[in-house]
């Protein structure tokens, strides 16, 4: 295999590689375009406003930038072929004053607005494009790792790993469906000549993820079928009620529902498998700790895992308050815990004093043994990897397990997606009614400081939302900046906080928040999971557009929570982008997290190929769940067909390789 240091000559570009986990030719020809600009040119000269053109022509002016508050802009004059006359502008793209030449000829892509007859420069490539090399591939890449050097490391990867690709798909699939082969299709993926080969190029890729998707949850399936926990007297939510009763309020009955539809499930001799999922804020967490009661009742450990420090000490100190009268001992284990406080807790699971124990992945480290773990409880599931469970079995644990997600997954296709997982859901909130309203306004707009002069004076508490940006940092609204900018407006009274803090600097950061010290806190989606601030009535989130729409719902679901009047304004720069309006506007008009995680994944559009990352689905790198659920039914019924004939020759690569893939996966979690 060759790595690194050797895939370009730049130390620079290597470093930015490394970055991205990107460390063999293998790595590069898997790092797929996110999309593909269409240079094909424009032949109809009858334009309309906003359409997307490509003009071939010569740069006719030098250049110029006109530097501006907001971001740098240049202009220059050019003419295409046709001798008609364009201006272009181009945002923040400095790099365009040393490289475009006057009196050169290049193809560009822009939206034209027909009022000033101007192109705003989408893109740009020198000389005329032939028609086979049209459609060029666009990767996601860091701002400073030019597209085009991307494009042709690509095609040499491509040479260097010639004659070593193969698809996990077996022939008799692959003919059965008529996929072109693994190699054909990744150069499909890089060179397409023309829309049918990305077709046929994703038709495989697809495939073949949903195949070993599919065939990776069955034989996870498989293995916990044979395991089976040590027959206990059967319980019953009744035994439970002297506990339910000292509770600060009433259950839902959804939650009773969920709560008797577990007990029932733990009871059973096979193992529990089962999704509890709700909106934010209707519950869920107070339904698992009546389990866990439960759990305890018949004599087991429980365990409760959190993909956050901080929310696991904020279920911790909510289980401390409601567990007060009863005889259950709680230990917090997490990543920072000291290794002297760590010990302890070790010795105290495995001799049985610790009844239950709230965490993170620390709970399940090997050095911790469980005396007898019974149920374990993994609170936002979706941060999680699939296979959390398996982990589990190979460290000997017979335990049921109860998944909580508050991204809602239409039951077919959480049936699809896992297969065997039981579901229970939480439709209706507690007593207290949320009174959120959204609107959507310019990220200038002076009364955001207004509404956050009001919160503060009534002495609510705000948050600042940053967008998470993978790669292409708009400095403006990185939480840094933020920060900077708010604290210098309320100095003392806004906090921060980031996933790139260290842990100590973040408690302190939420704690001085939690105990309203500091009434603002400018922070990114990390407070997406499960954050519990009652008073917080107002939240600011910048650039709106840049999160999915679940994202989105789950973060205002953070404010209001105390059931009084809670604002969640979403800004964007601007306000007349109809299709980022028309997309947020779905949140303003809809509080039914089903209906906007649907409108969500329908949104996003045929022919990207990002995946998921944000819906809190699985991450599939080329499936999109809501249009491609069909390859997953197809994929489903295959998968079964090769376990089932799994000795078969054909097969046997496939179900050796998924095997050791889910071995991988627990030994990295381990
Ligand atoms: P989520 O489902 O988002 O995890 P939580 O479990 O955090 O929701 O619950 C949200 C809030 O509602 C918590 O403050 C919790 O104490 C409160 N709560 C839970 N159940 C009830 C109930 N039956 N009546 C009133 N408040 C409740
Ligand atoms: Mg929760």
């Amino acid at each position: 295999m060759k790595f690194m240091d050797k895939l370009t000559k730049s130390p620079r570009l290597n470093t930015l590689l490394r970055q991205m986990g990107i460390y063999s030719f293998y790595d590069v020809v898997y790092h797929l375009p996110r999309r593909y600009d269409n240079y094909n040119l424009t032949k109809d000269y009858d334009l309309e406003d906003k359409q997307r053109v490509v003009l071939l022509g010569d740069v006719i002016s030098l250049p110029k930038l006109n530097k501006g508050s907001r971001a740098s802009l240049i202009t220059f004059d050019f003419m295409d072929i046709n001798k008609k006359f364009f201006r272009v502008i181009a945002y923040n793209r400095p790099y365009l004053l040393k490289t475009l030449n006057i009196n050169e000829r290049y193809t560009i892509i822009g939206s034209y607005d027909k009022k000033r007859n101007e192109v705003d420069l989408i893109n740009l490539t020198k000389g005329e494009i032939e028609k086979e090399r049209a459609l060029k591939p666009v990767y996601s890449l860091p701002s400073d790792y030019p597209n085009h050097l991307f494009a042709s490391l690509a095609k040499r990867s491509l040479e260097e790993v010639s004659g070593h690709i193969y698809s996990l798909v077996p022939a008799y699939f692959r003919k059965k469906y008529r996929l072109i082969d693994k190699e054909t299709a990744l150069r499909y993926a890089h060179e397409p000549k023309n829309y049918e080969e990305i077709r046929q190029s994703l038709r495989h890729l697809k495939y073949e993820e949903a195949l070993t998707f599919s065939l990776k949850n069955q034989l996870i399936r498989e293995a916990n079928r044979s395991l089976s926990k040590v027959k206990k007297e059967p319980i019953g939510l009744d035994i439970c009620e002297p506990f339910i009763n000292t509770l600060p309020f009433k259950l839902t009955n959804d939650q009773r529902q969920a709560c008797e539809e577990i007990i029932e499930d733990m009871n059973q001799s096979s193992l529990m498998y089962r999704l509890l999922q709700g909106d934010v804020g209707s519950g869920k967490t107070l339904v698992s700790f009546i389990c866990l009661y439960a759990n305890h009742l018949r004599g087991d450990q429980g365990a409760l895992m959190a993909p956050t420090d901080a929310l696991a000490r904020q279920h911790f100190e909510n289980a401390k308050k409601l567990f007060e009268g009863t005889k259950i001992k709680i230990a917090l284990l997490v990543g920072s815990t000291k290794t002297a406080e760590k010990r302890m807790i070790y010795e105290d699971i495995e001799d049985g004093t610790i009844d239950i124990v709230i965490g993170t992945h620390a709970l399940f480290a090997k050095a911790v043994k469980y005396s007898s773990l019974g149920l374990v409880v993994i609170d936002e599931q979706h941060r999680f990897g699939v296979n959390q469970r398996i982990a589990l079995a190979n460290k000997g644990e017979h335990a049921d397990m109860l998944m909580m997600s508050a991204t809602p997954i239409p039951r077919s296709l959480a049936l699809t997606l896992y297969g065997d997982l039981e579901i229970s859901t939480l439709t209706s909130f507690p007593s207290t009614k949320r009174d959120v309203k959204t609107a959507i306004v310019d990220s200038n707009d002076e009364r955001i400081y207004t509404m956050i002069e009001h919160s503060l004076k009534e002495n609510r508490q705000v948050y600042i939302i940053a967008p998470l940006i993978d790669y292409r940092e708009d400095e403006r609204y990185s939480v840094e900046q933020l920060f900077a900018r708010f604290a210098l407006k309320y100095p003392g009274k806004v906090g921060l906080l980031h996933g790139k803090m260290n842990i100590e600097d973040k408690e302190n950061a939420l704690n001085r928040f939690y105990s309203g010290e500091v009434p603002i806190l400018v922070t990114t989606s990390v407070i997406e999971v499960g954050i519990d601030v009652k008073p917080a009535n107002l939240m600011v989130i910048y650039d709106a557009s840049n999160f999915g729409l679940a994202s989105l719902h789950q973060l205002r679901g953070r404010i209001g929570r105390d059931g009084s009047h809670a604002v969640c304004l979403l800004t964007h720069d601007d306000l007349s982008n109809e299709e980022d309006i028309e997309r947020l506007n779905i949140l303003v008009n809809s509080e039914d997290g089903f209906e906007i995680a649907e409108a969500d994944l329908k949104n996003r559009g045929p022919g990207e190929l990002a995946g998921l990352k944000q819906s809190g689905m699985p991450n599939f790198a080329y499936l999109n769940v809501i249009d491609d659920f069909k390859i997953f039914v197809v994929a489903r019924d295959d998968a079964t067909f090769i376990l089932k004939n799994k000795t078969e020759p054909g097969f046997t690569y496939l179900v050796d390789r998924v095997s050791r893939e889910i071995n991988e996966d627990d030994l990295k979690k381990g």
